[in-house]
């Protein structure tokens, strides 16, 4: 005989999600408007720097030892690999736009609470709220 209702599974996927309030939708979504606005500026910043060190080196190197040349390279690698990440950021940032539109964004996977404005703006990819998060570094 198969149990009617299985209490035991609760807390995996909620199936009902308590609601935000729109002006909460509305602050989430300013606070990612925010950020993203952020890292662009950041990412264009990155990249000049990147065109000015690439100049650098093509403008002059004729008297530069390997050591220069390696410098250099060392530079624009940290440049790049720095650029990479800001615009990884960035799609993290789009994403959570793209899914606080379809109400998939802003809760916690693990306990299905909303997790809190503050939070989501200062790590807009959180998937986790502080308590579950916690809980989870804690293993
Ligand atoms: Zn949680």
């Amino acid at each position: 005989m198969a149990k009617p209702a299985d209490t035991r599974t609760a807390g995996r996927k909620p199936a009902a999600k308590s609601t935000r309030s729109a002006a909460e939708t509305e602050k989430i979504r300013a606070a990612l408007a925010a950020r993203h606005d952020e890292l662009r500026a950041e990412y264009d910043q990155t990249l000049s720097e990147i065109t000015e060190l690439q100049r650098d080196r093509l403008t002059d190197s004729a008297g530069d030892d390997q050591a220069d040349t390696g410098t250099k390279t060392f530079e624009r690698e940290q440049e790049i690999s720095l650029a990479n990440s800001i615009l990884e950021r960035i799609t993290q940032v789009e994403r959570a736009l793209e899914r606080l539109d379809e109400g998939g964004y802003g809760w916690c996977e693990r306990c299905g609470n909303p997790i809190p404005v503050e939070r989501l703006a200062a790590f807009p990819s959180a998937t986790l709220c502080v308590t579950c998060k916690q809980l989870a570094e804690r293993r």
